[in-house]
């Protein structure tokens, strides 16, 4: 699990107007001309920015795209589309595109930026892309972004939902350093202490002072960012995903409707802190309801009868990856839960 080497975002900027100066963090690089992708739907007036701060820096932009799909294909696709002379290439928007930018950068062997608009979850910075081939989800590697420009300002014009679910994501990193200290000790699966207190110390770092506003913000972004740079440190998914996150992939296949990831995650982490023991489950209660984030949840309940189906699926999932789900049927204390737990009132249908 040693790494040889491993590569970290070269230039950080999480500030109110870092979109701005998006065209001069390029500029200065002397990345030019530049491909820029971004997110199906996103606010004209976010996207003119970029557009703006690249002209005020005479950075020329060779291609200028929608991202409608985030599947592989789309990314090949797209792949063909960047002309040679490219230097850099940018994503824009919410975590779908920057997915499909990220891994077409990588593909391409380019330079990434990675600009989200949003802080749902914690991929903008992280070392793989979730993308689908040929319908299917997959997690594929990629390398971290060279480049990670959150414009706070911009992060917190988006609905209060995204932001809920991006804390939902960053809860998630608790149960799942202690599910990679379970499989340590009834697996031998290593640890790398590092990657694991960066984990959990993001999150602590963001409790003191979890609200949206511009320093909780900043605080989000950091700690997500974090997260990408723990994965890539550890060289596995193991210091921001484990039993959780396997149940969001359970109810992506699932589901009948898409729902954010972070909610998934993050109310899957409230449900396995439980059956880890320890004190993060009253963290992440005390986390939710002072964010607000089961209001969000409760906007569109979730499915009972999916997520049972989910927490019997999500053991074989992934193989080879213990977790707080191999230790036995785990949906009769989920069950108990819904069905006891004031904070989940309203929560399941
Ligand atoms: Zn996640």
């Amino acid at each position: 699990m040693k790494n040889a080497q491993i590569n970290v975002p070269r230039l950080v900027r999480i500030k109110p107007g870092a979109l701005q100066r998006l065209g001069l963090y390029l500029a200065r690089s002397c990345m030019t001309p530049v491909a820029l992708l971004h997110s199906e739907g996103l606010l004209q007036s976010i996207l003119d920015i970029a557009r703006q701060s690249l002209r005020d820096h005479g950075i020329a932009s060779a291609l200028f795209h929608e991202v409608k799909e985030a599947s592989v294909e789309e990314a090949v696709r797209l792949l063909g589309a960047v002309p040679s002379s490219c230097k850099a290439l940018i994503g824009v928007g919410g975590g779908k595109a920057l997915d499909v930018a990220k891994y077409t950068a990588s593909l391409a062997g380019l330079p990434y930026f990675a600009a989200p608009t949003s802080l749902s979850n914690d991929g903008f910075c992280s070392p793989q892309a979730s993308l689908t081939l040929e319908g299917t989800r997959r997690s594929l590697p990629t390398g971290l972004p060279e480049a990670v420009v959150v414009d706070i300002a911009v992060c917190q014009r988006a609905p209060l939902t995204l932001w809920h679910s991006g804390v939902g994501d960053l809860c998630s990193k608790f149960t799942a350093v202690s599910d990679w200290k379970l499989a340590f000790h009834r697996r031998g699966v290593p640890v790398n202490d590092l990657a694991a207190l960066m984990s959990d110390a993001s999150v602590f770092q963001f409790m003191a002072n979890p609200a949206p506003d511009e320093q909780g913000t900043r605080l989000l972004a950091t700690a997500l960012m974090l997260n990408g740079v723990a994965m890539e440190i550890a060289g596995s998914s193991r210091p921001a995903s484990g039993s959780e996150h396997l149940i969001s992939h359970a109810l992506d296949m699932t589901g009948a409707r898409e729902r954010l990831h972070g909610l998934q995650t993050g109310t899957a982490a409230y449900f396995v802190s439980s059956l880890q023991g320890g004190n993060h489950h009253e963290r992440i209660g005390e986390l939710f309801a002072r964010t607000g984030f089961w209001e969000s949840v409760r906007k569109q309940p979730f499915s009972k009868e999916e997520w049972r189906i989910a927490v019997e699926r999500a053991p074989s999932i992934k193989e080879d990856f213990y977790t707080i789900l191999s230790e036995g049927d785990a949906w009769p204390e989920f069950d108990r839960m819904i069905a006891h737990d004031p904070a989940l009132i309203g929560c399941f249908e």
